[in-house]
């Protein structure tokens, strides 16, 4: 079943709250990812204590974006036209692009459904692995594009010989994302940009770097280079990750001028605030938050990988702020029982069995949830 497509109608039926007037673009965001996931929404607690659902940075907002917020908030009877101008500059400055090549939106979620419905309208087909983030894909879906699925390799990476394989006349797109969420893992970046120069001759490739920043500083390469080189290629970035601003939606994409015109056109009205707008600019060079961010996530994870090494449960590599892996069990009856305890993962479905993707919360909140997987289950 297409749970994303359907569960507005079916968690009404099971009695699941959904808040009135949500958009499609937040329908999909909050949507279950799998069939398991749909059928444990019923025992979700609202008042979960432990968020490990949505990859979120436990650390965040930032004091500096804090300060921003406080700052801006006399701005608020304001129109944010001026500093969506301001902002796309000090941007298009970061990416070594000029303003025409930045197109910001309330997350990068707001691309990814802008984008797929600029593509999407054309019919056909785009080209993207399984499981990846799939909001771009699904709302294509919505015009009648069909997402023609490739199945990660058996370290659960992005198979990048099989996404190009598999492009035909009816391909309008190529999505992917380094590194792959839900699993964490991360291919070698010269390859995926050989991948993107070559694909990106014969179909747009959308690359998400969503979370990019969670790798070294030496590590992080962008394909935002290619988009340097005029190539056919849409990179998006957003704040909601390593920057810890989630909540105040704001994310970016860079790309050749023709092509953020073409979607830009699918964007609806005025989708950012001057909060949001003012954290993320602060957010923007806090190297020392980052890094902070990084080193703790990266030490929790540790105490995480460590724990299912020792259940010997096989787990994607992950390079991110989420793992990963196969529960080898019942993951509703798993999931179930942690929202119990007021915590919340998630899982997906995938070559015929259920998988479990944990974010990484703080130490303390990993210790909660290893206890608590390990109690579950003995
Ligand atoms: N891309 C990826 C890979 C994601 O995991 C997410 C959120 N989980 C998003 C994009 C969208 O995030 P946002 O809209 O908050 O930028």
């Amino acid at each position: 079943m297409n749970a994303r497509r359907d569960w507005i109608k079916k968690a009404i039926a099971l009695g699941v709250s959904v808040p009135a007037g949500m958009s499609l673009s937040e329908q999909l965001m909050a949507a279950p990812v799998s069939e398991t996931e749909f059928l444990s929404m019923k025992g979700r607690p609202a008042d979960a204590k432990i968020r490990l659902g949505s990859n979120e940075n436990p650390y965040g907002p930032s004091d500096k974006a804090k300060q921003a917020v406080i700052k801006f908030l006399s701005e608020g009877n304001r129109y944010p036209f001026q500093t969506v101008t301001d902002f796309k500059k000090t941007l298009a400055d970061h990416e070594g692009v000029t303003p025409d090549h930045i197109l910001i939106g309330a997350g990068s979620g707001d691309l990814l459904c802008a984008t797929g419905a600029a593509f999407g309208v054309a019919g056909g087909n785009i080209v993207a692995p399984y499981p990846t983030f799939p909001m771009l894909m699904n709302y294509a879906e919505v015009f009648n594009t069909k997402w023609e699925k490739v199945n990660l390799n058996d370290k659960l990476e992005i198979d990048y010989n099989e996404l190009a394989k598999r492009i035909s006349s009816e391909t309008k797109m190529v999505f992917v994302c380094n590194p792959n969420n839900p699993t964490g893992t991360l291919v070698d970046p010269k390859l995926v940009k050989s991948f993107c120069e070559e694909v990106s001759t014969r179909v747009p490739v959308y690359a998400d770097e969503a979370y990019l920043e969670f790798l070294e500083p030496e590590q992080q390469v962008s394909m935002v280079d290619l988009v340097r080189q005029n190539k056919d290629v849409i990179v998006s970035r957003t704040f909601s990750k390593i920057y810890g601003i989630a909540g105040m939606r704001v994310g970016y994409i860079v790309a050749r001028p023709d092509l953020i015109k073409k979607i830009s056109k699918y964007q609806p009205g005025i989708p950012n605030n001057q909060l949001g707008l003012a954290a993320a600019k602060a957010s923007l060079g806090d190297t020392a938050f980052m890094a902070m961010s990084r080193k703790k996530n990266a030490e929790a994870r540790k105490h995480t990988t460590d724990f299912l090494k020792q259940k010997g449960l096989f787990f994607g590599d992950s390079y991110t702020n989420f793992v990963f892996f196969d529960p080898k069990a019942d993951a509703l009856a798993i999931l179930n029982k942690l929202n119990a305890e007021g915590i919340l993962i998630r899982s997906w479905d995938y070559l015929g069995k259920q998988w479990l993707r944990v974010s990484i919360g703080t130490m303390e909140e990993m210790k909660i949830f290893t206890k608590a997987y390990d109690k579950i289950t003995a």
